[in-house]
């Protein structure tokens, strides 16, 4: 197994969990992540309970990072409602979630204005996810990969000057929240060619990416994506609001983790 490609299982809890629940869920994943030490577990609770969940999980031995859900590129200033990689770092937040189609879509983020969180994101010091992916349209237009060439291209400069420490989550937006996961064979399609493109900037970069899938994970469907040859962990939103759900997808990559150390 390559080292800078270790199994990765994030849980973006989007506007759940911001408050007692939160800290109960991060404690109950924090136990299960001690169990699969192969595995690198994060945890992405809402803005306001970074703080809390962060200190919890440190008091339980720092075996779960904490991302933030997203943030403004700019380090200060006049943007009401907004918080800066900074301040996500005071509140205890190593990672970042950028570009997630929630954002794209209910909030009109462009891959330009995503470019610079990327940036800002990776000069603070934050691990920034760049989320990607295709509508159903787009899909059944024959433009996936297309889509998601340019997604990735856009913040291609913010990898490659970072290799190694960028994430990227490919996440068809039609199988967010709907139950309608895609085909591992199909993700791992998209997910190859991602890697490719990486390739192109050079193999270092390729190499050392990790690529997350997102869309409908759960435990009864993780094994087949995971064990796709560029698939190297999850993103999970509904799921992984449980410890029960979020902890079995962990025990999945685990356990497919120490069966590839094997071999
Ligand atoms: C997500 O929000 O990133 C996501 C993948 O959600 P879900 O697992 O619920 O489809």
């Amino acid at each position: 197994m390559n080292p800078a490609r270790r199994p990765l299982i994030a849980g973006n809890w989007k506007m759940n969990a911001g408050g007692a629940d939160g800290c109960e869920l991060a404690a109950g994943v924090s136990a299960v992540a001690g169990d699969y030490p192969e595995v690198d577990v994060l945890v992405g609770p809402p803005a306001t309970a970074l703080a809390a969940v962060s200190h919890q999980l440190k008091e339980a031995g720092d075996l779960v990072a904490v991302a933030a859900q997203n943030m403004h590129h700019e380090a200060k200033g006049a943007f009401t409602g907004e918080v800066s990689a900074d301040m996500l770092k005071v509140a205890g937040a190593s990672w970042v979630i950028l570009g997630h189609s929630e954002r794209r879509h209910i909030f009109g983020e462009d891959d330009a204005f995503i470019a610079k969180k990327m940036e800002a994101a990776f000069s603070a010091g934050l691990v920034p996810i760049l989320c990607v992916g295709e509508t159903l349209e787009q899909r059944e237009a024959g433009e996936t990969l297309s889509v998601v060439k340019a997604q990735v291209d856009a913040s291609l400069a913010e990898l490659a000057a970072n290799a190694g420490v960028g994430v990227i989550a490919y996440e068809p937006v039609w199988a967010i929240g709907t139950g309608k996961v895609a085909k591992p064979e199909d993700a791992q399609e998209v997910h190859a060619a991602i890697r490719a493109q990486l390739a192109e900037s050079s193999d270092e970069l390729a190499q050392s990416t990790r690529i997350l899938y997102g869309g409908s994970v759960k435990a009864n469907n993780a094994e087949g994506l995971l064990s796709q040859e560029d698939i190297d962990g999850a993103l999970v939103g509904g799921d992984s609001l449980k410890v029960e759900s979020f902890g079995k997808i962990i025990e999945v990559a685990g356990k497919l983790a120490k069966q590839q150390q094997s071999e």
